[in-house]
């Protein structure tokens, strides 16, 4: 395995970056300005929507006065970049869209403020799927995001600038948002290590809602162990901003890493290994659960009924919700607004043609449809209801195991425009991520192997609420005894 002096800073785990600044074996203004580098000398993956070398450096001579009085946070000086659906007040925050082009926020999203508590210094927004609506970051009004693995790929979405700059090493780590697997899937895609945690653990205070019953940050980096730390810092009560914030305190996740895995029962479901599973995503996923099974876990075959519902539920739930939250997009308050117009109607019609997307538009229209009068009771009730039997059917689960285990996706990364015009493709390869975010669960991606074209393939471990440390111990397990964690796409 590799050590701190042979890999290339770029490549470094947060432990070692924050262990290095603090022994000021480089100051933190050299490494944000490092990555600064790297970040415009690969503009051509269209990974940063936002960069500003002056407030970045700000950020890091306040971190070198920290480091140098004493009063540093745990990821002193430690550079990262936010998913441009954070708003943060000393970057624009446009959520991918053209509605938000400009805009600057007056205040900083809670992950983002916790984060710089602890220290860590913002290289800029990352590139997402407009209003975190997409499976390929092809929908961005800012155009797309490649994938670093092979530039004709789709990066994954709608977290795919975030799993792009990570898997480029233009960021150590970066911020995510999950809605119906945005954080995993593009993880996979990219061969990097991502987290979404419980629904309510991360406060959305500042997050540009898509879909708010389902919503949820989390880190993206090359390891379990650095999204460990990550997640230990952006977690937490919101109460006062945040109503469905969870009250429960924060926790170290790190605690648990490296405690044994045997006798852990790993939960394998039947309905994640079907027909539409591609072979090579099959093996590279067998093949890390054959190494689970070495470090001593146990494989329980396991059932989860109604996985393929999970897609026509959250496409009916997802879209109901964004009607709602993208009404406030009207022009009055903030954001785009027509230049010319009769009257006020004509003003919001006007305003919203012009300022959202194709994919947003869909989804509003859907949205709108489904929790319209006559039409509630068929679509939107049932959908709660199916969203209730998924949720029951994990708690079944997890009666006979303690982790579940199985593929992000169906098929490594595809071409970027592979899937045409056709909404559905995308829709259909959320399949594997959709149930636990349906039912607020934790889920995790982590690097399970190479694939159709030498393209990663990531194992999506799920746990039981609250059972982050959990997760994160079998990813880190894994990660101590493979290394595809560690590759990197060449010329990177
Ligand atoms: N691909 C899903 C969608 O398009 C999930 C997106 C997300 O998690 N933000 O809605």
């Amino acid at each position: 395995m590799s050590t701190a002096a042979d890999t290339p800073l770029h490549a470094r785990s947060l432990r070692t970056l924050a262990a290095q600044l603090r022994a000021r074996e480089f100051s933190a203004v050299e490494l944000a300005q490092h990555f600064l580098q790297r970040i415009d000398a690969h503009r051509a993956l269209g990974a940063f929507l936002a960069t500003d070398p002056e407030v970045t450096l700000a950020q890091a001579r306040a971190a070198d006065a920290r480091l140098a009085d004493g009063t540093a946070g745990p990821l002193e000086g430690v550079p990262l970049a936010h998913k441009d659906i954070f708003v943060t007040r000393d970057f624009p925050s446009t959520a991918g869209s053209k509605m938000l082009a400009g805009y600057c926020s007056p205040f900083d999203a809670t992950v983002v403020r916790r984060l710089a508590e602890a220290g860590m210094v913002t290289l800029g927004k990352l590139n997402c799927d407009e209003f975190a609506m997409g499976s390929a970051n092809e929908n961005s009004a800012f155009g797309p995001v490649r994938n670093p693995w092979n530039a004709s790929r789709v990066p994954g979405g709608s977290s795919g600038g975030s799993a792009a700059a990570v898997a480029a090493g233009l960021t150590p780590a970066a911020t995510g948002t999950d809605t119906g697997g945005s954080i995993r899937q593009p993880a996979a895609f990219c061969g990097i290590t991502g987290i979404k945690p419980t629904y309510g653990r991360a406060s959305r205070y500042g997050m540009i809602a898509f879909a708010s019953s389902l919503d949820q940050a989390g880190p993206m980096a090359r390891s379990a162990e650095d999204c460990a730390l990550l997640l230990s810092a952006l977690c937490g009560p919101d109460p006062d901003r945040d109503s469905t914030s969870l009250d429960v305190p924060a926790e170290d996740f790190t605690r648990n890493l490296g405690a044994s895995l045997e006798g852990l029962r790993i939960g394998v479901p039947d309905e994640f290994f079907g027909p539409g599973l591609s072979d090579d995503v099959r093996a590279a996923v067998e093949a890390a659960l054959r190494e689970l099974e070495q470090l001593g876990a146990r494989r329980v075959r396991i059932s989860l009924p109604r996985t393929e519902l999970s897609i026509p539920v959250y496409y009916i739930i997802a879209p109901a919700e964004a009607s709602s939250n993208l009404s406030r997009f009207d022009g009055v308050k903030f954001g785009h607004r027509a230049a010319q117009y009769d009257d006020l109607l004509d003003m919001y019609k006007k305003t919203r043609s012009e300022g959202f997307g194709d994919e947003v538009k869909r989804r509003i229209m859907i949205g709108t449809y489904v929790l319209s009068h006559g039409y509630y009771d068929a679509y939107y009730l049932q959908a709660q209801k199916i969203r209730r039997l998924i949720a029951d059917d994990f708690q079944r689960a997890f009666e006979q195991c303690d982790v579940i285990a199985g593929p992000v996706a169906p098929t490594v990364a595809w071409a970027l425009g592979g899937h045409g015009n056709d909404p559905l493709a995308d829709y259909l390869a959320d399949i594997f991520t959709l149930p636990a975010s349906l039912a607020g669960l934790p889920g995790m991606s982590v690097p399970a192997g190479f694939g159709e074209s030498g393209l990663p393939v990531g194992l999506q471990l799920i746990g039981n609420y609250f059972q982050e440390a959990r997760l994160l111990n079998v990813a880190h397990r894994l990660q101590q005894a493979t290394d595809h964690h560690l590759r990197r796409p060449e010329g990177f």
